[in-house]
C-alpha cells in the first residue's frame, strides 16, 4: 500500500502527498528535506533526503547512499539522479537518501561513523536508544525501508580500496524476493554478480544485518551495487551508477521505455577474502578485474623500514573484485576479495 494512501485514509495528507523525514512531496512533484535522528547518548543526526513523488501511480523504489561517508561516487551518482530526476515522467515514489554517514564524509573518515566507531551497514534494524548509528539505522527501517516496495543499497570503492564495478545477488531461499531482486539486478546492468548467501539460517554472517538484509527480512527486495575506487568521482563511475538506476525504474515500469539486462553475467558464487595477519606497509601486485591463480602473489607487505615481510598470495583462482590501494594496512584490515566464477547462465 503506497503510503500516502493510507495517510489519505487517516485524513492527515493531501490525496497524493508522499512524506519522509521533513520531505513532504505532492504528486508529481519533488521535495527535500532531512530524516531527523534526535540526539541521545551522543549527538543529533539531520539524514538528508530527497522525496520524488511521481505524476503516476506506482511503487516506491529506495536508494541509499553513504552508509560508508567516503565512498564518493555512490554518493554524488544519488545526488545527481534525484536532481535529474523528473517527477512528470515517474511512475510511483523515488525515496533517495544520498548520504546516511554524514559525519564519516565531512571527517573523510573511512568505513565507520566517527561519532560512536561503528559501520553503519552492520546493525539493522538499529535502536531508538541506541547510539547514533543505531538510533539512525532505527530511523531509516522506519522512514525508509518500511516505506518502500524495492530497496538499491550503493556503495563504491573506499579511500583505500581499487575495485571494478560489482552488484549483489542475495540468494535468500525466497523465491518470490529472489526472482524479483535477480531482474533488478540484471537490468541494473553490471556484468559481474557476487551472489550472497542469505538464506535466515545461513551460519557465514551471524550478527551481522546489512540494510540489504534487513529489507528481505521485511519482505522486500533488494540488490546492493558498487562502483568507484580510492575516493575518485570519475564519470564512469557515477554515470553506470546513475544509468543502472534508470534501467532497474524501467524495468519496474516506473519510467517509460524497455529496460536492457546484462546478457553474460559472470556469477561469483563464492570469494575469499584476504585480510593482514599484521600491521605494515602494503604494495598492491595486482589490479582490479585480473585474473588470478591460487597462490599468485597480489602484493606483498613491508615492515616499516622497507624490509619485505609477507608476499600476499590468492588463496583461490578468480577475478580480483578489490585490492588495497594505499600503503597504510593493519593488522584484521581487508586487503583484497578475490571471486570464483561460478558461470555465465545463472548461479
Ligand atoms: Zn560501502
Amino acid at each position: 500500500m503506497r503510503i500516502a494512501s493510507l495517510f489519505l485514509s487517516l485524513g492527515l495528507l493531501h490525496a497524493a502527498d508522499v512524506a519522509v523525514g521533513t520531505a513532504v512531496a505532492r504528486s508529481g512533484q519533488k521535495a527535500t528535506g532531512f530524516i531527523q535522528v534526535p540526539g541521545g547518548v551522543d549527538a543529533a543526526l539531520d539524514i538528508p533526503v530527497i522525496v520524488v513523488n511521481g505524476s503516476q501511480p506506482g511503487p516506491t523504489l529506495a536508494l541509499l547512499a553513504g552508509a560508508h561517508g567516503t565512498e564518493y561516487a555512490s554518493i554524488i551518482a544519488l545526488m545527481k539522479l534525484a536532481e535529474a530526476a523528473d517527477p512528470a515522467t515517474v511512475s510511483g515514489t523515488l525515496i533517495v537518501v544520498p548520504l546516511l554517514n554524514v559525519a564519516s564524509f565531512l571527517q573523510k573518515v573511512p568505513h565507520l561513523n566517527p561519532v560512536d566507531g561503528k559501520n553503519m551497514n552492520r546493525l539493522y534494524p538499529g535502536k531508538p536508544d541506541g547510539t547514533q548509528t543505531e538510533r539512525a539505522l532505527w530511523a531509516i527501517t522506519k522512514q525508509v525501508l518500511e516505506k518502500c516496495d524495492y530497496l538499491i543499497d550503493f556503495h563504491g570503492g573506499d579511500l583505500d580500496e581499487n575495485m571494478r564495478k560489482y552488484s549483489y545477488w542475495p540468494d535468500t531461499g525466497n523465491d518470490r524476493l529472489d526472482q524479483t531482486s535477480r531482474g533488478m539486478v540484471l537490468a541494473f546492468g553490471f556484468d559481474h554478480i557476487i551472489i550472497q548467501h542469505n538464506h535466515a539460517t545461513d551460519p557465514r554472517t551471524p550478527g551481522v544485518t546489512t540494510v540489504t538484509r534487513q529489507a528481505q527480512n521485511l519482505g522486500k527486495p533488494a540488490i546492493a551495487v558498487e562502483a568507484g575506487h580510492a575516493g575518485t568521482t570519475h564519470a564512469e563511475d557515477v554515470d553506470a551508477l546513475m544509468s543502472g538506476c534508470w534501467q532497474v525504474m524501467r524495468h519496474l515500469k516506473m519510467l517509460p521505455g524497455v529496460a536492457t539486462r546484462v546478457e553474460h553475467p559472470l556469477w561469483i558464487g563464492r570469494y575469499a577474502v584476504v585480510t593482514s595477519d599484521r600491521d605494515g606497509v602494503f604494495f598492491p601486485l595486482a589490479v582490479p578485474e585480473a585474473y588470478v591463480k591460487q597462490g599468485t602473489t597480489i602484493g606483498y607487505m613491508t615492515d616499516f623500514f622497507g624490509n619485505k615481510v609477507w608476499d600476499v598470495t590468492a588463496p583461490l583462482s578468480g577475478v580480483v573484485i578489490y585490492i588495497g590501494a594505499v600503503p597504510s594496512m593493519k593488522k584484521g584490515d581487508n586487503i583484497g576479495y578475490i571471486g570464483e566464477i561460478a558461470g555465465n547462465d545463472g548461479q
